[in-house]
């Protein structure tokens, strides 16, 4: 999110950073499992009640491509005669300013649902908006995760099994083109990265790429190394997303500012690549996380990237964990 987001976030009582934050002890050490948890689950928590409230901003891109921005990640909504395909479902809570929010682009039936990986500020509104009439579609690996409860261990939370309208009908493994609404829809499977199951959809005729949580615009990424997540997947895959990309192409990220484009995207991958290179040598050296964590290997990035929900000394463990 934008640092006018945040502001936001914070007029309502709420701040995610600090909450991130919260993670760690006045000395700097990580809290309990049990303490930690009750910290981390209050983010969940929190991302869920914020959605609840949150206004949901209309973003008019080209050739009836839209962005909603204020329920979970970034949702892309293409409108046409084919009915609604909406790119991400958001939270379940935003339901009636979602709804609000499409109407006032045009009154169109939502028809179908790509979901970009499986995680819930994207997945969550799965259900209402299959009992709205859309079809969903997605790679095989966000229809694994969504049959079955998941843990995500470095959010000490365990997600339940969602209903079977939530669970995606249309599957692809590598990639898949879909046709709707006069515009091409290229799907494309990242390998692992954010998931195993992110997916990249490109709008070629309106030169739109939405990255989903491959990309976070100006703020540390989270990595789900429980769902088969890693750094080096996530350069990977930030790479994947610059060589696609001209100075012409307007950029969706899953998380931030969401109008974005490719110098903020290179900007990113500038960043991922140093502080894993930090981490790695330190690693390399022999010191343990607390140690690495110590030593500040995201120092330079902190003050433009470390301001949101990911803090510094997080987004060192994440990176930690794959080096
Ligand atoms: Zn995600």
């Amino acid at each position: 999110m934008s640092p006018i987001q945040h502001r936001t976030l914070s007029r309502r009582g709420f701040c995610l950073c600090c909450m991130a934050a919260a993670g760690c002890t006045a000395t700097g050490g990580w809290l309990s499992p049990s303490q930690a948890y009750t910290e981390a689950r209050n983010i969940v928590d929190l991302i869920r009640d914020d959605a609840a409230k949150a206004p949901i901003k209309v973003h008019k891109l080209r050739r009836d491509v839209s962005i909603l921005e204020g329920s979970g990640g970034n949702i892309a909504v293409l409108t046409g005669a084919d009915g609604k395909v909406f790119i991400d479902a958001g939270i379940t809570a935003s339901r009636p300013r979602i709804l609000e929010a499409a109407n006032s682009l045009s009154r169109d039936p939502i028809k179908h649902l790509i979901n970009t990986h499986w995680h819930f500020d994207h997945a969550d509104g799965n259900t209402w908006m299959n009992a709205e009439g859309a079809a969903i579609i997605a790679h095989e690996n966000t229809h694994k995760h969504l049959l079955v409860a998941q843990r995500v261990e470095d959010w000490y939370y365990t997600f339940p099994s969602p209903p079977l309208a939530a669970v995606p009908t249309e599957v692809f493994s590598s990639d898949k083109t879909v046709d709707l609404n006069r515009s091409k829809l290229a799907l494309k499977h990242y390998g692992p990265a954010h998931t195993d199951s992110d997916i990249s959809v490109t709008f070629p005729e309106a030169d739109i790429l939405h990255c989903g949580d491959t990309y976070w615009n100006s703020i540390y990424p989270f990595i789900d190394y429980s769902t088969g997540g890693n750094i080096d997947g996530m350069i990977k895959a930030a790479e994947a997303n610059v060589a696609a990309v001209t100075d012409r192409t307007i950029v969706i990220p899953g998380h931030g500012q969401p109008v974005s484009n490719k110098a903020e995207l290179t900007e990113y991958r500038d960043m991922l690549v140093p502080i894993r290179d930090n981490v790695a040598k330190l690693k390399q050296q022999g010191r343990s996380l607390e140690e690495t964590i110590a030593a500040k290997p995201t120092a330079a990035f902190d003050a433009k990237w470390g301001q949101f929900l990911i803090s510094p000394d997080l987004f060192t463990r994440l990176v930690y964990h794959g080096v």
